[in-house]
């Protein structure tokens, strides 16, 4: 997947913080860590172009790997709970969501190494040809692109229905103490 990454992180945060938290300060800082959660995977693409010469498949890296991030949360609340910190778990379960969406979404056209350590298979289901120079060619021009394009336009959507219920919340608003100054005056 290249685009929807994110706005498909919007769909599910927006989904998940509301009901994780345990106030409307903290579902805004749980979506954002969603949010993050969602595109952290392709960090990888900063070793791939700058430290490894683009040597190692880019979900090859162990940012792609499902089986290093329950790992990694577990052995990071355990050195939490060493040092007596508070572990955050719904910030913690609320950025595995956002991880574990980013690799669903790139198993059909990309693959994904969901069996690692056990197996080395790659779980794929739309094998992409390569018919450009540029890589990002062979994943725009293929018929796949078109459910990155649907998931970006249904994340457009219920964004701008926020932004409709907001606006016409704050007219309510607008109105509701217009109404009180008349009634005073
Ligand atoms: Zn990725």
């Amino acid at each position: 997947m290249l685009i929807a990454h994110l706005p498909a992180g919007y769909l599910l945060a927006r989904r998940i913080a509301p009901r994780l938290a345990a106030a409307p300060a903290d579902a805004r800082r749980l979506m954002a860590v969603g949010l993050a959660g969602s595109v952290f995977p392709d960090i990888d693409l900063v070793i791939f172009y700058l430290a490894d010469g683009r040597q190692t498949l880019h979900h090859d890296y162990w940012t792609h790997i499902p089986a290093f991030w329950p790992a990694a949360m577990l052995a990071a609340a355990g050195l939490l709970w060493l040092a007596r910190a508070k572990v955050p778990w719904r910030a913690f379960l609320v950025f595995l969501a956002g991880i574990f969406l980013h690799l669903a979404l790139d198993t059909p056209a990309g693959g994904i190494l969901w069996g690692w350590p056990v197996s080395l298979h790659r779980f794929l289901l739309v094998d992409i040809p390569t018919r450009f120079d540029w890589w990002v060619w062979n994943f725009v021009l293929h018929w796949s692109f078109l459910a990155e394009l649907a998931v970006c336009a249904w994340a457009a959507r219920e964004f701008r229905a926020i932004g409709r219920f907001r606006d016409l919340k704050r007219a309510l608003q607008a109105r509701m103490v217009g109404a009180e100054r008349e009634s005073i005056e």
